[in-house]
């Protein structure tokens, strides 16, 4: 082979398949034609408008590909329909018509397009051609495909995409052959999966990346659905939470403040609440609560969680009497003066999670908390009917609890809220709890975490014999609050709850 020294020409070379025929192995993808479009354009765009590109060549016969290639000045001549190796030889024939010219020939399927890769590779292929390569590759991230070549379109070469051809070029044109390197170009779009792996490098492309969220808005179409299989469930929703969260998981490290174990209510499964014959005292002490803190802090904690039943003072006298003989009219009062005591007193940050609050409440506890928390639980107002979990607890009415999470986002608090499954619902109802609070968040953006909490059965209680919720329900309900919440949403499943599932809860909640 030839030894090229001179400069020359450089044109890009983008074959693109039929939109109905191309990647077939994102068939259940909602909008795949549209994606496969997208990316096609930003291709043909990305290149035209690159300074060092004499001309871009778009070999295709796909109708809507035609018009935006001639949109962005390409030229455009017809797919000869014999594949990828066909079109690339197309293109490669036309130019070798018209005189010497370098040539990347390159596929239509990337998320995004960097500027400093393309020029980083292609340097490096000329500074390479010095010393006698004269072909080019960019391999696929698998390692296995190929998904750019750059060479002078006078050398005799023939087109050697598809399955393993990484292998293929280097066995068949060896020391002429050499490795490139361009990150954007070796995240090509063959698999549901290849969607995050790509976005990890940065966003896509502005028009790309209204078309995968136009995609996400199909999905949650889709998938709002009591009867859906769980594999599925799950397997779109580790698409969704890889784009948005990658591998992280996250934690916050926190002292536990249960300020009062008193509560007006009587949930049938909780074992939190206890009467005032059961504990030493109604009310932790400022003392106590400052002395937890600060060993928290002391340790590493940034937050101070305040659990607290709910207005307990309404039921009980001992907890009326407390707050009387401490100063305080209420256990909001005194919430208010001990979450400021510890922001002052360790730095620590509360996140107050004390029941139902109303709306001048939650504006004297916004100023001496980080966030605040109310687990909806259920939006079902059957399950405060009589023999039901919620029976006798005036707190858990769905519209109490939504009108205080629809508050929370008027004064802009951030929030964490979510669901308990297996108390007697139905998976229509989980579903109908998750979408109204995802109609609160996307009116005022306030959900920070959405908890899917499980039930367990406690000794003690009235509910002492109730199955657990079981785990595929679980895991069903996680997937499915990824869907409607989207990959950017951070979803919780207790680990506490779920100790011999962790895999299988993480699988869904946080990675593979
Ligand atoms: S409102 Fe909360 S603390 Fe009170 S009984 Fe129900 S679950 Fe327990």
């Amino acid at each position: 082979m030839r030894k090229i020294n001179d400069e020359e020409h450089l044109w890009v070379i983008v074959p693109v398949k039929r939109l109905d025929d191309s990647k077939s192995r994102l068939g259940e993808l909602p909008g795949r034609r549209e994606l496969m479009f997208a990316m096609a354009e930003a291709t043909l765009s990305f290149f035209g408008e690159w300074s060092r590109v004499t001309g871009v060549i778009c070999v295709t016969s796909d109708p809507a590909v035609r018009r935006v290639a001639i949109k962005h000045k390409a030229v455009v001549l017809d797919d000869p329909g014999t594949g990828l190796n066909g079109a690339s030889s197309t293109g490669l024939d036309w130019l070798k018509k018209r005189g010497k010219s370098n040539a990347i020939i390159v596929h239509a399927d990337f998320l995004r397009h960097s500027l400093a890769d393309v020029n980083s590779a292609y340097n490096s292929y000329l500074t390479q051609r010095e010393n006698g390569a004269v072909i080019g590759g960019i391999r696929s991230a698998d390692g296995a495909g190929t998904n750019a070549i750059v060479l002078p379109s006078q050398l005799d070469f023939t087109a050697l995409f598809g399955p393993n051809s990484f292998h293929r070029y280097t066995t068949t044109y060896q020391e002429n052959f050499v490795e490139i390197k361009a990150p954007c170009f070796s995240h090509d779009i063959d698999y549901l999966e290849n969607i995050s792996s790509s976005l990890e490098l940065g966003p896509a492309e502005s028009k790309v990346d209204m078309v995968l969220k136009d995609i996400q808005d199909k999905a949650f179409d889709i998938e709002l659905s009591a009867e859906i299989d769980t594999s599925v469930l799950a397997s779109r929703a580790r698409e969704l939470r890889d784009r948005g969260h990658g591998d992280l998981i996250t934690f916050s490290p926190k002292v536990f403040l249960p300020l009062t174990e008193l509560c007006r209510d009587v949930c049938h499964y909780c074992t939190f609440a206890k009467t005032p014959k059961r504990i030493k005292a109604p009310y932790m002490t400022l003392d106590r609560v400052l002395d937890v803190a600060r060993q928290g802090a002391k340790l590493g904690c940034s937050e101070a969680l305040f659990t607290l039943g709910d207005r307990p003072e309404d039921r009980y006298k001992a907890a009326r009497d407390w707050l009387t003989e401490n100063g305080y009219s209420s256990t909001v009062d005194y919430l208010v003066d001990t979450a400021k005591a510890v922001i002052d007193e360790t730095g620590l940050l509360p996140h107050i999670n004390a029941g139902c609050l109303n709306s001048e409440e939650m504006r004297r506890l916004k100023p001496v908390s980080a966030s605040m928390g109310l687990m909806l639980e259920s939006a079902s107002e059957r399950l405060c009917e009589k023999g039901e979990a919620h029976y006798g607890s005036p707190d858990k009415w769905p519209s109490v609890r939504l009108a205080m999470i629809e508050e929370a986002g008027r004064q802009n608090i951030p929030f964490t809220t979510g669901i308990l499954i297996g108390i007697g619902e139905t998976r229509d109802e989980r579903i109908d709890a998750l979408a109204k609070i995802n109609a609160l968040h996307l009116r005022y953006g306030h959900i920070q975490e959405i908890i899917v909490q499980n039930f367990m059965p406690k000794p003690g209680t009235k509910m002492a014999e109730a199955e657990p919720a079981k785990i595929d329900e679980m895991v069903w309900t996680i997937a499915m609050a990824r869907i409607i919440f989207g990959p950017d949403m951070s979803i919780q499943a207790p680990p506490n709850l779920n100790t011999g599932e962790l895999g299988l809860t993480i699988g869904v909640v946080y990675r593979r």
